[in-house]
């Protein structure tokens, strides 16, 4: 039955322009899991670097330590219970983010990093009144947690007790960074929306034109939960994907050499606007750290009344609660 006809797709030699955007968008890393030995230790040591000199040094500086400690908690966990296997597929078949935050059944594992986070920082040189708060905080119960986590990771800011939900968020963020690092990028095809994580389902922090050589040039979404970052065209509102009406505002920071490496993208139909880093012009930079590092820029943006459209939970403002 073997046909001597010739395979017609050999008769083709030119591509069709949607072929080649294809065959691109193929070619392009997809996605980018986060390194789990480094993302971070890279990311506290560059909250460090920022922090010399900055107005909101003693933050950063705290924000630093969580980070460091987000990295030993990580490195002492080994791989945390991930959804069944018939789960994961019916949420790729369903077009869902396999570790959904908003509906996975979260393991008990992510309340001991908590706790192991919070011994950890509560062993450091911190002013005695922040000691006291994450004393306090460390003493919740399991149904406090659970339910303070169920609102962070649902922006429900009612009875969010923002003042810790940082402390709250780092432990989610290493259990989300445990479980994608442990399923691989395989398993995270891409979503019918664009604009939230591929894995988690969370929002970004920012965005990031990449350098390097597979991705120069290209845009990410940076994940706030679990850091994966997810390639975006450029010029396109990561919120209501328009590409019409995007303009941008910068500041200099004085800094040389890297003038205007942060920009606010922002756009006029839905009037928000994310971040854009700019690595061509600082290598160096992290998007959870650079965007907390850059807050004069939402402070500028923000007074033309645009709110911004990026999560970044090391900085969760709301209505306060007490624990
Ligand atoms: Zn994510
Ligand atoms: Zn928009």
């Amino acid at each position: 039955m073997s046909g001597t006809a010739s395979d017609p797709r050999s008769e083709r030699l030119l591509l069709e322009p949607e072929e080649i955007l294809a065959r691109q968008a193929y070619e392009i890393p997809r996605v980018r899991l986060p390194a789990r030995g480094s993302l971070f230790a890279g990311r506290a040591a560059r909250l460090r670097r920022l922090a010399q000199g900055h107005t909101l040094a003693d933050y950063l500086g705290f924000v630093a330590a969580v980070a460091e400690a987000q990295q030993a908690c990580l490195l002492a966990l080994s791989d945390p219970p991930l959804p069944p296997a018939e789960k994961q597929e019916q949420n790729r078949e369903f077009g869902m983010p396999v570790l959904n935050a908003l509906t996975l059944h979260r393991d008990p594992v992510w309340r001991a990093i908590l706790r192991d986070l919070l011994a950890r920082l509560v062993q450091l040189d911190l002013p005695a009144e922040l000691k006291a708060t994450l004393e306090r905080f460390a003493g919740q119960s399991d149904d406090y947690f659970e339910a303070q986590a169920s609102k962070l990771l649902a922006s429900n800011l009612q009875g969010l007790n923002v003042a810790v939900a940082p402390l709250l968020a780092a432990a989610l963020q290493v259990y989300w960074v445990a479980m994608a690092t442990a399923l691989g990028e395989e398993a995270f095809p891409q979503l019918p929306i664009p604009n939230v994580c591929p894995c988690c389902g969370t929002r970004p922090t920012a965005s990031v034109a990449r350098i390097g050589a597979a991705e120069a040039g290209y845009r990410y979404l940076h994940c706030a939960l679990c850091a994966t970052e997810w390639h975006m065209v450029r010029v396109k509102c990561a919120n209501c994907e328009s590409t019409k009406d995007i303009y941008y505002q910068s500041i200099d920071d004085g800094r040389p050499g890297r003038e205007h490496a942060i920009k606010a993208e922002c756009c006029d139909a839905c009037n928000t606007y994310l971040k854009v880093l700019y690595m061509e012009r600082d290598a160096e930079m992290e998007a959870c750290a650079d965007d907390l590092a850059s807050i004069t820029l939402d402070v500028l943006v923000s007074e033309t009344g645009r709110p911004g459209s990026g999560v970044n939970y090391m900085l969760v403002q709301g209505n306060s609660g007490t624990p």
